[in-house]
C-alpha cells in the first residue's frame, strides 16, 4: 500500500516512526537485559608472529538472549549508544574483562591482554578514566594487561581532545590502541601525535590479499609508518595462509582472524589457545 504522498513525506515519517519504535523497544529490551545479566564476552585470540603463540585476547560483546539466542553487537550497540545505555554497559564489560583476566591469571595466563572495544560516548565521558582506574584498583588488575581500542574515526573527530583522553588514559597505565585503521582518512600524518601502543588494520585491507596490489601497499606502508614510529601492529581478519605469509613478510606483529580461532566463550579459552601454534 503505498501511503506517501506526492512529496513522499508521510512515507517517511511513517518509516520513520517505524524506526523509532524499534529502538525504544529495543531499548527497553536492553536494559531489561543488563538486569538479568544476559550479556557475555567472548574472546578471539591474538598470535604473537614471532613467538608462534597466543599473547592476547580481544573481548566481544554477545547478547545471550533468552529467546533469540546469541546476538552480534552490531545489532544492538548502536542503539546502546543512542541511548546512553553504553555507559553501564561498557563498565560491564570492562568488569568482566577484569574477572577474566583473574581467571587466566590464576591459570598462569597473565601475561595475556585482553583488549576491550570503547564506544565513542564512553570515551568522551569525563568519568571514563576515574571509573577505568576505579575498576582496575577494585579487581587488582595491572591497567597495562587492559587494551582499549579505540577507533580511527572517534580520535579523529575531536583530535586536541582525543589527545588529552588519551594522556589521561596513558598515565593511567593503560595500553591504548587503534582500531579499524585505515578506513578514516589524515590518520598517518596523525598517527605520530596520538600516545598509542598499537594500531590495528583494518579487515578491510586484509580480506582481498593477496589480489588487490593496493591493500597490500597500503597494509606494508602501515606497518612500515607504525614501526618506525615505535608502535606495534595488530592485522585483522586474517583467514588465509597467503595472508599470514604477507603479514609475517612485512614484519607484522600479531594476528587475529578466523585463521586461528572465532571469538571463543571464556569456558573454552585455555584448551584452544594452547592448541594454537604457528609453526
Ligand atoms: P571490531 O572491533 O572491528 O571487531 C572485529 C569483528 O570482526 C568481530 O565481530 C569479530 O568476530 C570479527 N572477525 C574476527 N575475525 C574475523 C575474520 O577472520 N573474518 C571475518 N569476516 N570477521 C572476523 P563482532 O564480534 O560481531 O563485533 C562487531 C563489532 O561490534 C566490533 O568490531 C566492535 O566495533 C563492536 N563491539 C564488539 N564488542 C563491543 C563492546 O564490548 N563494546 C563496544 N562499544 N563495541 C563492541
Ligand atoms: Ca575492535
Ligand atoms: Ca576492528
Ligand atoms: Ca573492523
Amino acid at each position: 500500500v503505498k501511503q506517501h504522498d506526492r512529496n513522499g513525506y508521510r512515507f517517511f515519517s511513517a518509516r520513520m516512526k517505524e524506526a523509532l519504535e524499534a529502538d525504544l523497544f529495543l531499548e527497553r529490551e536492553l536494559q531489561r537485559a543488563l538486569q538479568n545479566d544476559e550479556f557475555e564476552l567472548y574472546y578471539q585470540p591474538q598470535v604473537d608472529l614471532q613467538l608462534g603463540c597466543v599473547s592476547g585476547l580481544e573481548a566481544l560483546l554477545r547478547w545471550k538472549h533468552p529467546q533469540r539466542g546469541l546476538i552480534a553487537p552490531d545489532t544492538f550497540i548502536s542503539v546502546a549508544e543512542r541511548s546512553g545505555l553504553i555507559i553501564p554497559l561498557g563498565q560491564l564489560v570492562l568488569r568482566k574483562a577484569c574477572r577474566s583476566y583473574q581467571i587466566l591469571d590464576l591459570l598462569g595466563l597473565g601475561h595475556l591482554r585482553i583488549a576491550i572495544n570503547l564506544s565513542a560516548l564512553q570515551f568522551r565521558d569525563p568519568l571514563f578514566p576515574r571509573t577505568f582506574q576505579q575498576i582496575m584498583t577494585e579487581h587488582q588488575v595491572n591497567p597495562a594487561q587492559i587494551e582499549l581500542e579505540l577507533t580511527e574515526s572517534m580520535l579523529m573527530t575531536n583530535i586536541e581532545e582525543a589527545i588529552m583522553i588519551l594522556d589521561q588514559l596513558k598515565q593511567l597505565g593503560a595500553t591504548l590502541a587503534i582500531d579499524d585503521f585505515g578506513t578514516g582518512y589524515s590518520s598517518l600524518s596523525y598517527l605520530k601525535r596520538l600516545p598509542v601502543d598499537i594500531i590495528k588494520v583494518d579487515r578491510a585491507f586484509v580480506k582481498d590479499i593477496p589480489d588487490n596490489e593496493n591493500d597490500m601497499e597500503i597494509t606494508a606502508a602501515v606497518i612500515a609508518m607504525a614501526h618506525k614510529l615505535k608502535r606495534k601492529v595488530v592485522a585483522e581478519g586474517v583467514e588465509t595462509l597467503m595472508q599470514e605469509q604477507f603479514l609475517r613478510d612485512n614484519d607484522c606483529d600479531y594476528l587475529q582472524g578466523y585463521r586461528y580461532s572465532p571469538p571463543l566463550p571464556e569456558s573454552e579459552l585455555t584448551s584452544q589457545i594452547a592448541r594454537i601454534d604457528l609453526e
